[in-house]
This record gives structure tokens, sequence and C-alpha cells, in this order.
């Protein structure tokens, strides 16, 4: 179930037009065909697989909409480019809306999550993507939840990452790519924390980091991005730091600050400024909104310091995850 919504998230079997055995959910979209999930699989020779080499979107679904779909499509055509994916000529961008409706239909979706995977395709055991002439295509619709609802009440805690982000000229994080190996590792420093502390209680875990670039300035979580509040206005780094331009984080820039009447600054700033904030917050598809109440430093994956950012959830944040909330339960969920 989403946050943002108490509506059923999956259409009963009954209410399906699709043809398809609804006890066979879920159906996957793979290379050019529906089929339940046991039945879906990729070559052992795509180099999606063998190296990465691909790109992915992960989407919401809201009352049967496609949130932003527009804005995903950019991100997804422009990343495939970016890495000399040439997925248009291929598949069309409206080829690829109509795949995720699809998708969407076959399992009954009404507030749910697709994940698109595009992949260099089949080729040789050799790197040469110029050798995998047909990119993969994989569409996934399901429900995906993160975090549990008293994490969304009550903050999060978060560690701070060791591991720096891969720098722009490495590998810019404004590319969605399939390798997403130095997010995981970050990740992990925040679950073997948790290990160590002995912590069971699922709402008290550290699940996301704090991610700083090699200039030490902050950048991101593992899968979201972050925002600081400070004396009423908001901060969050530029897209030059080394983050993902997320799309959520844009809807809380270009939609949510003005309608909460907020202002919102894109900026470089460093770790101090986190610990002095008034309130923390991170933004995500998957995660939609959620306030960080504390910060962790470790040595060694032992816990050195913590920075208490806020008694839960904090007024700025509340305010405006409130107006998500009513953006993507009303009649009127954006696709654009
Ligand atoms: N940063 C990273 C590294 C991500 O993987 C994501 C997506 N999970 C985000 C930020 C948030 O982007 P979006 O709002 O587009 O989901």
């Amino acid at each position: 179930m989403t946050q943002m919504t108490s509506e059923p998230s999956v259409q009963p079997a009954a209410e399906t037009k699709t043809g398809l055995d609804a006890s066979r959910r879920p159906y996957i979209w793979v290379n050019g065909s529906l089929v339940p999930k046991e039945e879906a699989a990729i070559s052992v020779f795509d180099h999606g697989l063998l190296y990465g080499d691909g790109i992915f979107e992960g989407i919401r679904v809201y009352n049967g909409k496609i949130f932003k779909c527009q804005q995903h499509m950019d991100r997804l055509y422009k990343c495939c480019d970016q890495i000399f994916i040439d997925l248009a000529k291929h598949v069309s961008r409206q080829e690829m809306i109509d795949i995720q409706r699809k998708c969407i239909q076959a399992n009954g979706i009404v507030n749910g999550y697709i994940r698109l995977v595009i992949t260099r395709g089949v080729g040789t055991l050799g790197l040469n993507p110029y050798l995998c002439p047909v990119p993969g295509v994989v569409c996934i619709a399901d429900k995906i939840s993160l975090y549990t609802p008293e994490m969304y009440e009550k903050g999060m805690r978060v560690v701070v990452a060791h591991r720096p982000k891969t720098p722009i000229a490495c590998l810019d994080p404004r590319v969605k790519t399939l390798n997403y190996l130095n997010n995981i590792m970050a990740k992990c420093e925040a679950i073997h924390v948790t290990q160590k502390m002995g912590i069971t209680d699922p709402s008290e875990q550290m699940l996301e980091v704090i991610m700083l670039n090699t200039e030490g300035k902050v950048a991101e979580g593992s899968g979201d991005n972050i925002f600081v509040v400070k004396d009423g206005k908001i901060i969050t780094p530029p897209s030059d730091a080394g983050i993902l331009e997320g799309i959520t984080r844009k809807f809380v820039k270009d939609v949510l600050c003005p309608a909460c009447d907020v202002e919102i600054e894109e900026r470089l700033f460093e770790l101090d400024e986190i610990y002095n904030a008034d309130e923390v917050f991170l933004t995500g598809t998957a995660a939609e909104m959620i306030a960080v109440r504390e910060v962790i430093e470790h040595e060694n994956l032992e816990v050195a310091k913590i920075h208490t950012i806020s008694e839960g959830e904090g007024p700025i944040t509340k305010k405006l995850r409130a107006m998500f909330t009513q953006v993507v339960t009303s009649d009127n969920v954006p696709e654009d």
C-alpha cells in the first residue's frame, strides 16, 4: 500500500477486462510480450545482466494515472542517449507509454509502481556494446513499500556513508544506469550499522544513507534526494553536486514549495548544515516524501555520534507531504 492513499492498490480479478488469467499475476512485459512472472526471463548474454549496461526508471501509478509520465519518459530517453542506446529507433515514446498502460491493466493496478528496465540487449561475452543490436525492454507493474507507516509519521534515522558518490567524470549520477553498486555499497553501511546496534524494530532500522561527493559536499541518499529546512527555508543540492535529478525533487521544487509558499534554494552545502537543520527530508518515487529525525555518524560501522534533527516530522515537511498526498489522491494526478 502506498503511503499516500488508502484506496485499494489492485483491482479484483473480476474488474479487469484483459482476458488474462488474474491468478497468474503479476504479468511482466519482456521484449514484446506480457508473460506471467515465472516465465519472465532474459538471456544470460544480455549486457544488462553481464555488465549492468542499461538504464531504468521507477514510476508511480496513482488513481490509475502514471504520475509525471512525460518527465519519466524524458529522463529515460535522455539517459539512454547518454550511454549510446538508441531507444527511440526500437521503441517510440508512445509505444513505451502504451507498454506501461498494458502492464497496469493486466495487473489491475490502481495505485502501484512501475519499473522500466532498458538493457543493452543480447551480445557476446566481450564488453563491446555495438555487438548488441537490439535493446531489451522489461516493464514490471506491481506494488512497492520501502518504509513502514511509522517511519512516515515519526521520521526515519539515516547514516552518513563513508563511501562517496561516483564522481561525475567517472559516471554521471544523473544517468540512471543499471549499475547501482555505488549506492548499494553505501546503503550496506546503514544496514550493517543497524545490525551492529542489534535493532530489530523495523521502524527504527536505518535503511538510507547520506552520501557526499568526493569534494565533501552533501549529494543525496542511495535512492532518494535530500532537503534541509532551516529558518523556514529549504535547501537542496544542485544537480552538479553529483545527484540523480529526481522527478519527486522537481515536483517539490516546482509545485509543492510554491503551493505551500516555502522558499527553496539549490546550493552546495556540507554535513554541518544537516546537523544544524530544523528539518531534513528525503524524496523519491518509491519513498515519496519522508522526514529524517536522526542522523548517525559511524566509525567502522559502530555508532560514533547521533544528531537529533527533529522530534518526529517537522511542520514544513508535514505541510509539503500533506500537499503531496492531496495531489496524488485527487482526480487530477498530473501525467505531464
Ligand atoms: N537519487 C537516486 C540515487 C535515486 O535512485 C532516486 C530514485 N529512486 C532518486 C534520487 C529520486 O528520484 P525520483 O524522484 O525521480 O524517483
